[in-house]
C-alpha cells in the first residue's frame, strides 16, 4: 500500500501534452528523487501531486484518498502535503516568524500561541532561531529556503515535495539547505524531490526516477541509475550533468 499512488497520470496544457502517462508509487518514509532535462514535466508532475494543476487523466491517490474525486476536500488533503519551490515564495511583507505562523493560524490548525511555539521550534530546527524577527529581504537565499522549509513543516505534513530547492542558490548555500533535507529524510519524512544535485540524490534517495518527454524513462535505486543506467536517454543525460 503506497502512501502516494499515481496511476496513468496525464496532463496537457491545450494541445501540449506534458505528462503522457506516469505511474509511480511512493511508500511511507521513502525518498524519491526526480531527475531529467528541463521541460520534461518534472514541475508539472509535482504540481499534479499537490493539486496545483487539474489533471487531464489518471489518478493521484494519497493515503487512499483520490485527490480528484468529487467528494474530497482538496484543501484538507493538501494540508498534509508540504511544498517547497525554487524561488522560496515567502511573503515579503511578513517577518520570518509570521511567514511560518500564517498558514496554520489562517487554516485554524493552531492558535497564535501554538503557532508561535511551533514556528520557533522549527526555526531552531533549520538553524535560524536568531532570525525570527527578520524579514525575507534581510536573508540570504539559503536562509530564505530554510525558512520556506520550516513554513511547510508548520502544517505538520506527512509528505514533502521539493521542486529544485537549491537551483536558485549560490553554490556556497546549497549545502545548508540539503543538510536540512537530509535531516528530514533521516527522520522518515516521505519526500519527492526534483533536483539537479546528483550527489545528493545518490546519497539520500531510496529511488531515483529519470523523466524525459513526459514519461518516466527509467527508475531504480541510486546505484542502478547512476552506476548502470539502462536507457540511452538516461545515459546521455547523465553524461551531460555528471
Ligand atoms: P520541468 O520542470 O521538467 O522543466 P515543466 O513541468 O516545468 O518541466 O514543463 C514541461 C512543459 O510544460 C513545458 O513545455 C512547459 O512549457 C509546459 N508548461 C508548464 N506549465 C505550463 C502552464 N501553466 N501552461 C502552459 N504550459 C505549461
Ligand atoms: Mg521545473
Amino acid at each position: 500500500m503506497g502512501k502516494i499512488r499515481i496511476e496513468g497520470l496525464k496532463k496537457s496544457f491545450g494541445s501540449n501534452q506534458v505528462l503522457k502517462g506516469i505511474d509511480v508509487t511512493v511508500n511511507e518514509g521513502e525518498v524519491v528523487c526526480v531527475i531529467g532535462p528541463s521541460g520534461s514535466g518534472k514541475s508539472t508532475f509535482l504540481r499534479c501531486v499537490n493539486c496545483l494543476e487539474d489533471i487531464t487523466a489518471g489518478r493521484v491517490i494519497v493515503d487512499d484518498r483520490d485527490l480528484n474525486s468529487k467528494d474530497i476536500d482538496i484543501n484538507k488533503a493538501r494540508e498534509n502535503i508540504g511544498m517547497v519551490f525554487q524561488h522560496f515564495n515567502l511573503f515579503p511583507h511578513f517577518s520570518v516568524l509570521k511567514n511560518i505562523m500564517f498558514a496554520p493560524m489562517e487554516l485554524g490548525k493552531l492558535n497564535q500561541e501554538q503557532a508561535r511555539e511551533t514556528a520557533l521550534r522549527l526555526l531552531d530546527r533549520v538553524g535560524l532561531a536568531d532570525k525570527a524577527d527578520s524579514f525575507p529581504s534581510q536573508l540570504s537565499g539559503g536562509q530564505k529556503q530554510r525558512v520556506a522549509i520550516a513554513r511547510a513543516l508548520a502544517m505538520n505534513p506527512d509528505v514533502m515535495l521539493f521542486d529544485e530547492p537549491t537551483s536558485a542558490l549560490d553554490p556556497e548555500m546549497v549545502g545548508e539547505v540539503l543538510g536540512v533535507m537530509k535531516d528530514l529524510a533521516r527522520e522518515g519524512m516521505t519526500m519527492i524531490i526534483v533536483t539537479h544535485e546528483m550527489g545528493f540524490a545518490r546519497e539520500v534517495a531510496d529511488r531515483v526516477i529519470f523523466m524525459d518527454g513526459g514519461y518516466i524513462v527509467e527508475e531504480g535505486n541510486p546505484e542502478q541509475i547512476f552506476g548502470k543506467p539502462q536507457h540511452e536517454r538516461t545515459i546521455s543525460f547523465l553524461e551531460k550533468v555528471l
